[in-house]
């Protein structure tokens, strides 16, 4: 590991001036960062300790919604009763993460901000666009069993390894932030993340030294919600794919859908041509698989994950028919 100067901050405006710095970064729960660290992929010179700023509650908001600190830790968050009783997709989704050791001390903002678990990109041997831009990726002709196939780029391929940002993505999920010179902003969790394109060392809109404050959950919207994961062992391991769903019905037909996906694209993925096929269509397997051929219809395997195509539709469709209870 690289020496790094450490600084404990005591206020939000402190500590988005010290981390706007070029060789600056926020840490909080570290479980990604000091890895990083470890590798020499992240040198940091500087690191800003945010772990005492006031941004650890989860509170309801006046819509009905709830506003959960970026501070609050996966385990915190996934035991919430006001989340798991509203909001079970997330609470579903935050379990099926990680570790139980790990969830104690990750927090909501850094997962939102965990880098890709791509390969290559921890592998210093390796050419990678996203470590050291302009060096090449390794993972476009190498073993890219577990990068994307949706909205990528020649540059790279990387997947966005949360499962919390899926469900947050289903339930439409408000990034609040906080700049450098104090302004506030709002950022669907959709706008969030950055296409790879020819920059995909650049993965978010925040600008330097923009800390995320909060994440705004809207109320919560009608009809059953589940997540859905699978990956390669039962536990503490990233998806290969995971689907989100929450679904409304009446009289044996979809009234309303929300399908999020993980595992498959730089973010998770919201896809509106799966939700257009399911509004109004029967509880059927051909509705479902229709939605899973609709919402898998751009995508382009790189060889050695091509599987993820009909596993995502084979996902949907379980996630599908676990909402409408029909298995
Ligand atoms: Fe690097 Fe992205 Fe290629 Fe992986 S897919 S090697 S992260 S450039």
């Amino acid at each position: 590991m690289k020496p790094f100067s450490y600084e404990r901050a005591s206020g939000v405006a402190a500590a988005c001036a010290s981390a706007a710095e070029p060789t600056a970064k926020f840490i909080a729960g570290g479980t990604n960062l000091i890895d990083l660290m470890k590798l020499q992929i992240e040198t940091p010179a500087h690191l800003v300790d945010i772990g005492a700023l006031p941004l650890g509650d989860i509170e309801e908001t006046q819509n009905g919604g709830l506003r959960i600190g970026a501070l609050v830790t996966n385990s915190a968050l996934a035991a919430d009763m006001r989340v798991r009783r509203r909001y079970p997709l997330l609470s579903q989704a935050v379990l099926a993460g990680a570790s139980t050791q790990l969830r104690n001390k990750a927090t909501t903002g850094g997962n939102l901000l965990q880098r890709t678990r791509c390969p290559y990109f921890y592998d210093t041997s390796k050419p990678c666009n996203k470590r050291v831009p302009g060096s090449g990726c390794a993972a476009m002709a190498g073993f890219n069993r577990m990068n994307a196939v949706l909205d990528v780029s020649d540059n790279c391929i990387a997947a966005h390894a949360s499962d919390m940002a899926v469900a947050m993505t289903a339930l439409d999920a408000q990034i609040e932030t906080v700049a450098r010179d104090g302004t506030a902003r709002t950022i669907p969790i959709d706008a969030l993340y950055r296409a790879p394109a020819d920059t995909p060392h650049i993965e978010t809109v925040l600008a330097p030294g923009e800390l995320i404050r909060s994440v705004r959950l809207p109320p919560p919207p009608p009809g059953r919600q589940v997540y859905r994961k699978v990956r390669d062992r039962a536990s503490f391991a990233f998806a290969l794919v995971s689907a989100a769903v929450v679904l409304a019905t009446d009289n044996g037909r979809v009234r309303a859908a929300r399908v999020a996906f993980g595992g498959l694209s730089y973010k998770p993925w919201r896809s509106a041509d799966a939700e257009a096929a399911l509004s109004g269509a029967t509880l059927t397997r051909a509705s479902y698989d229709a939605a899973g051929t609709a919402a898998l219809k751009s995508a382009h395997g790189y060889g050695h994950n091509d599987f993820k195509i009909p596993l995502a539709q084979r996902t949907l469709r379980a996630a599908l028919a676990e909402a409408t209870g029909t298995i």
